[in-house]
Parts: C-alpha cells; sequence; structure tokens
C-alpha cells in the first residue's frame, strides 16, 4: 500500500493535524511538550494507505545523541521508502523560513522524495497575513534551492481547516498509484 510520511519540527502542529485528518482522536496523542513523538508510526487509513507519522526534528532541548539517533531513524525510513509516495513536510504559518526546514526539504529532494509543504496553525493568523506568508515562503524557496515551488496546504486542526484538501490529494495521488500498479 502507498505511504504518506508526515513530517516537520517539534511542535509544530504534527500529532493534532494527523488526529484531524484521521477522526481518530486516539490516533497521535497531542501534547503541549515539544519532542514527545519520537517513534516511527504507522497507521492503515480507509485500508488503502499508510499515514507514516515520524519523529519531530530540530528540539532545541534534547541531547546531541539523541537528535543523533532521530536523524538515524529518519534517515533509514527514507532510504527503505519503498512504498513512500509523498511525503508531507510541516511548518507553522507563523514562522520565517528555517534552516533546518529549508535543509531537510533540500535533503529530500538530492534523494528523489517528492513532497508537498503543510502550513499549520492558519487559525493564528488573518487570511491576509497568511497569503503573505505563504508566498514569501514560497518565494524564499524558489530564491534559493528550487525552480519550483512544492504544492502546499493551509490547514488549522483547531479549526478543521484543510482536511478535505489533504485528504483529497491523497485519495488522486492514490488512484494514480494503483492505476500505475495494475498497468
Ligand atoms: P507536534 O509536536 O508537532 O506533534 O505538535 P502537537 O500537535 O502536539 O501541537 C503542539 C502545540 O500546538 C499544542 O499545544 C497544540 O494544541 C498546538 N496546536 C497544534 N495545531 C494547532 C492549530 O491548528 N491551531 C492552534 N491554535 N494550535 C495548534
Amino acid at each position: 500500500l502507498p505511504e504518506y510520511a508526515f513530517i516537520g519540527r517539534s511542535n509544530v502542529g504534527k500529532s493534532s493535524l494527523i488526529n484531524m485528518l484521521t477522526e481518530r482522536k486516539h490516533l497521535a496523542k497531542t501534547s503541549g511538550r515539544p519532542g514527545k513523538t519520537q517513534l516511527i508510526n504507522h497507521f492503515k487509513i480507509n485500508d488503502n494507505w499508510f499515514l507514516v507519522d515520524l519523529p519531530g526534528y530540530g528540539y532545541a532541548r534534547v541531547s546531541k545523541k539523541s537528535k543523533k539517533t532521530f536523524q538515524k531513524y529518519i534517515t533509514n525510513y527514507f532510504e527503505q521508502r519503498e512504498q513512500l509516495v509523498c511525503s508531507f513536510v510541516l511548518v507553522d504559518i507563523r514562522h520565517e523560513p528555517q534552516p533546518i526546514d529549508m535543509e531537510f526539504m533540500q535533503w529530500l529532494g538530492e534523494n528523489g522524495i517528492p513532497f508537498c509543504i503543510i502550513f499549520t496553525k492558519a487559525d493564528k493568523l488573518k487570511p491576509a497575513v497568511i497569503m503573505k506568508n505563504v508566498h514569501g515562503y514560497l518565494q524564499k524557496m524558489t530564491e534559493d534551492i528550487w525552480e519550483e515551488a512544492p504544492d502546499y496546504f493551509v490547514t488549522s486542526s483547531s479549526k478543521a481547516i484543510g482536511r478535505d484538501e489533504v485528504l483529497s490529494f491523497i485519495d488522486s495521488v492514490n488512484e494514480e498509484f494503483f492505476a500505475n500498479k495494475k498497468a
């Protein structure tokens, strides 16, 4: 089955987003404490795809050693990713582009791993500011590294924004995946 990986800096809102997408509140635990999702979890959704919950990166208060361990988990996953069709990189809509996210996306690109960006916590900003931040973000990406901006989604887990968009995207990629498999 096709897999979709969810990854981002600790506290970006990944657990909340996963809960919103799956509507199974018990699935991924949320907490106000950063760095809590520590292992790779696979969740089977609708019997036709896997949601892969990767550990949060870039949490300042973990030791160097556990940072290395996290990185190893993450790179191992991507290197063995036979069924991975797309990765969602989560970024907080309120923040400027962060070097750690840029480096990570560059690494995905270099390894030929398709990704989209999911902007989180959109309820915290006014629509005009959301637009401005999104465009600033994508512009910075295309200035620095990328020829083309990636697909992106604007979401809020507390206001249930962006859920249908992300799920329809996954559905359409799944359709393609299964069509190619048959062919
Ligand atoms: P994770 O560490 O990336 O899994 O982040 P969590 O899902 O645990 O969320 C981190 C913090 O951000 C928690 O306090 C959440 O309540 C808050 N949060 C997550 N998503 C949203 C959102 O869409 N809107 C708002 N306002 N807060 C959010």
